[in-house]
């Protein structure tokens, strides 16, 4: 069969699993699912295709844009997991591809310039160890055999071994384990096959243990990959609180670049497709929280849950804290460590950065001094004092609850 008919068929069900095209700084509500680009594709021999292939424009982790090819080595798969399209027993058409003929139709495209990475990942058949035998083959043509240098994210598989982990990080610029629930007792009820600790939470153990123990130029162009997992938010009950525990856990111990949330939307001819999706704004807080974890120095405890171990939907969780602690005893942009820095609503780590750099040239009087800087002030103004003063502000009817 056709290989780009292949890729249609896998594409139809990919926009489900977030990647790089997510925002990687708080601020904006994320893209839900950024449709496949679905535009005809005509460069250099490659057929019209009206439909998607799978490509999407994402975000290196370095900030460069590029166009991602998502996909699968298969889209059959011989476990049950509730929420997903390709279950096993799921009535559509499924595809498979050789690990040689995904490396070659997708150098082809690259070639032709219509894709600049690949994201791979794969149903499983034969179980996690030989599926993931398959991605390793695949990742390996593509930089041994066709030279390819550029961005590939490798899917490890539940159930992986250690070696094989080693293995794909010396391929692989980022590296994925979908843990799907925060704990093995919410996985039950989402996918009763899978072992919480064993299959899925090990090997982002043990990447975080190759990177510490072995030197960074056994790795993939001289350095270790990033890891990163998902969550599937609001299909079976779980609590923010129960999400954000294992989320500081991953951002904070074993270092993931990414937790990726993903608001559960039923599917079709699943176990779970009479139940409800799950808002947007939900997906956008704890994105904006798990942020909070990797880049401001906030912990658990300092989050404004409820009896039920949720956040507020209505305002950004920075904004809440700030409300609760720094309206009385605001912040003296000259004198702040970057860390109280970091704490004020509108500052992110560039501004921090920036504040700390100008007010070694002197001392910053009011708004004007912020703003010549490139520093939008209106966030911040009610938490802050410049030069001993607070700056001049409204109390706005309504809380902007979008930013940083
Ligand atoms: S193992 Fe992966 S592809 Fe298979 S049903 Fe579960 S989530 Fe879907």
């Amino acid at each position: 069969m056709d290989a780009f008919v292949k890729l249609q068929d896998i594409a139809i069900h990919m926009g489900l699993e977030p990647a790089e095209e997510t925002p990687n700084q708080p601020g904006k509500l994320p893209t839900p699912s950024i449709a496949p680009c679905g535009e005809p594709l005509t460069p250099r021999g490659l057929p019209l295709k009206k439909d998607s292939l799978g490509i999407h424009e994402a975000v290196r982790p370095d900030g460069k844009p590029m166009r991602l090819l998502k996909t699968l080595l298969t889209s059959a798969c011989e476990r049950n997991c509730f929420y997903c399209p390709f279950r096993a027993g799921r009535n559509y058409r499924r595809q498979t591809f050789k690990p040689e003929e995904m490396a070659r139709t997708f150098m082809d495209m690259h070639r032709a310039g219509v894709v600049d990475g690949l994201f791979l990942s794969s149903g499983i058949i034969k179980g996690g160890v030989s599926t993931q035998d398959k991605l390793l083959d695949a990742a390996a043509i593509l930089r041994q055999k066709y030279h390819f240098r550029g961005y590939l994210h490798l899917k490890i598989m539940p159930g992986a071994e250690k070696e094989q982990v080693r293995q794909a990080m010396t391929l692989a610029d980022r590296l994925s384990v979908n843990l799907e629930a925060p704990n093995d007792r919410r996985l039950l009820d989402l996918a009763p096959k899978k072992e919480f600790v064993q299959e899925l939470l090990r090997p982002l153990q043990w990447a975080d243990e190759i990177r510490r123990a072995e030197p960074d130029r056994l790795g993939w162009h001289g350095r270790w990959p990033s890891t990163v997992t998902q969550f599937v938010v609001g299909a079976v009950g779980e609590s923010d609180l129960e999400l954000l525990t294992t989320t500081e856990y991953l951002h904070k111990q074993l270092r993931l670049r990414r937790v990726y949330f993903s608001a559960f939307s039923p599917v079709v001819d699943t176990p779970l497709e009479n139940n409800p999706a799950e808002n947007p704004l939900r997906q956008h807080r704890l994105y904006q929280t798990s942020f909070l974890f990797r880049d401001y120095g906030f912990d658990l405890e300092e989050l404004p849950f409820n009896q039920q171990g949720n956040l507020p939907l209505e305002i950004d969780p920075k904004l809440a804290w700030a409300q609760a602690n720094l309206r009385e005893n605001p912040v003296e942009v000259n004198r702040a460590a970057p860390e109280e820095l970091l704490r004020v609503p509108g500052v992110g780590p560039k501004s921090a950065q920036t504040i700390v750099a100008a007010r070694r040239q002197g001392t910053l009087r009011d708004e004007r001094d912020l703003q010549k800087l490139g520093i939008a002030t209106k966030r911040m103004k009610p938490f802050v004092l410049l030069d001993g003063q607070r700056p001049s502000y409204q109390l706005p009817l309504f809380d902007d609850t979008m930013g940083a």
